[in-house]
């Protein structure tokens, strides 16, 4: 009725007024390319960064500029209060138990090397099996890969259906005694597609294995409680949480991280060294070797802080908006496939069009100042499981709104007709 109709308009206002408040807060959103506002629909490769975000690593180079964890004097003392008080914060992010389970590293990538070298390297025989699925990253593949070649161990991929979710049937048909561990993406960089993790995971604690979790594509876009979820393992990189590059989380449970060895060696991550016996520093200095990308952990410290001011309820209602608004309009385009319409996504559409080369279509779109990924998304597999050789991937943020949507299919008609 009336009421209700209302009342939705009253929420669109609201929401409008709410995404353009939070778009002052990002300065490069206000730059513009061949003339035209930037649209940028790249995030999941990275997201952009809040000017208060930009403004903490100046202002610890600035004025607090030192290294952690050495010296006595004022500034290094401050330079480790600042990094440690970061790693609270991203330990409340995440809802992890203790300050020690995070592990500052570069990113997802480093994250995830650091559990198959560490972990598996420490403990897989030859013949041991090892679960991933066919919708990773490769970063969540060759590590695994390199590992099978190290030790003998076998990869064994869960297949994912035409829907892009993911075949829970086969999961647990290949949990077996020799599964040594599962390695799978909370979110698909490409088909947006959030798996049932905690079903997953209780199928893999049942036979005792432990579990990590690639949250790259989620921990901007859902609410992650790694207690709640009990993975072992959860591995994030903070420049798709609107923070900067080369920092990132490997989240462990204690009692896993505290058996595992170092994963390099060096500085910091040992508490005496001798020629005869190097004992390790207790967690998360262990797996900290060399010193840390301490502004980067500054900067994606304030960038938890901005994405907890604003909430991610909030975002995901966004974004949920976003993606339901833009799936309809394209959805009506004939030419064009989506790749993937699982019941669970966040804010990640893949198409491609009859007849034109996604790399055309990103060309054309990046002269309207439209910025899209086109390519294999580092999905390789997943390409070939659905017969394509690339996609364009368009992915939503918090700043991200119906009428740059709009921008972008009128954009897509209009490549419709020129490469027609
Ligand atoms: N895993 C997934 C699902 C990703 O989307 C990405 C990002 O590209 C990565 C891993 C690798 O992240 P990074 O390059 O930040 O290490």
């Amino acid at each position: 009725g009336g009421t209700n109709d209302a009342s939705t308009v009253e929420s669109e206002i609201t929401n409008h007024l709410l995404v353009q408040h939070w778009r002052k807060d990002f300065p490069i959103l206000h730059t513009s390319l061949y003339g035209k506002p930037l649209v940028y629909f790249d995030n999941a490769a990275t997201t952009q960064k809040p000017s208060i975000v930009i403004e903490a690593e100046n202002h610890y180079y600035r004025h607090t500029n030192a290294n952690v964890h050495r010296g006595i004097h004022t500034l290094s003392q401050q330079a480790t209060e600042v990094f440690e008080s970061a790693r609270g914060k991203l330990r409340q992010l995440i809802n992890a138990r203790h300050d020690h389970e995070i592990i500052f590293v570069r990113g997802t990538t480093e994250a995830i090397n650091l559990v198959a070298q560490s972990y598996g390297r420490s403990r897989f025989k030859a013949g041991d099996e090892i679960i991933i699925s066919a919708m990773e990253h490769h970063s969540n593949i060759v590590p695994w890969q390199m590992l099978c070649q190290q030790t003998g161990a076998i990869l064994r991929v869960v297949p994912v259906s035409d829907a892009g979710e993911l075949d829970i049937n086969v999961y647990q048909s290949l949990l077996n005694k020799k599964t040594k561990l599962v390695a799978i993406s909370h979110v698909s960089n490409t088909l947006g597609s959030i798996n049932p993790v905690k079903t997953i995971i209780n199928y893999a604690h049942a036979k005792h294995v432990p579990v990590l979790l690639d949250g790259a594509q989620a921990i901007a876009h859902l609410p992650v409680d790694v207690q709640d979820l009990d993975c072992d393992f959860y591995a994030f990189s903070g420049h798709k949480l609107y923070g900067p590059t080369g920092i990132g989380v490997l989240y462990g449970k204690a009692d896993l991280l505290d058996e595992m060895p170092p994963y390099q060696g060096g500085g910091d991550m040992i508490s005496s060294v001798s020629f005869e016996a190097t004992t390790y520093n207790k967690l998360p200095y262990k797996f900290e070797a060399g010193t840390p990308n301490i502004a980067g952990a500054v900067g994606l410290g304030t960038a938890v802080d901005y994405l907890s001011a604003i909430g991610l309820d909030a975002i995901v209602k966004h974004e949920d908006s976003l993606l339901n608004y833009a799936s309809e309009l394209m959805t009506n385009i004939p030419e064009l496939r989506i790749i993937g319409n699982a019941r669970h996504k966040t804010g990640i559409i893949s198409y491609v069009m009859a007849g034109v080369h996604p790399h055309d279509i990103g060309t054309f779109l990046d002269r309207q100042a439209i910025a899209v990924r086109t390519g294999h998304h580092c999905t390789m597999p997943l390409m070939e499981r659905f017969g394509v050789p690339a996609t364009v991937r368009i992915s939503f943020a918090l700043y991200n709104t119906k009428n740059e949507i709009d921008k972008l299919v009128s954009a897509i008609y209009q490549a419709r007709e020129l490469f027609k």
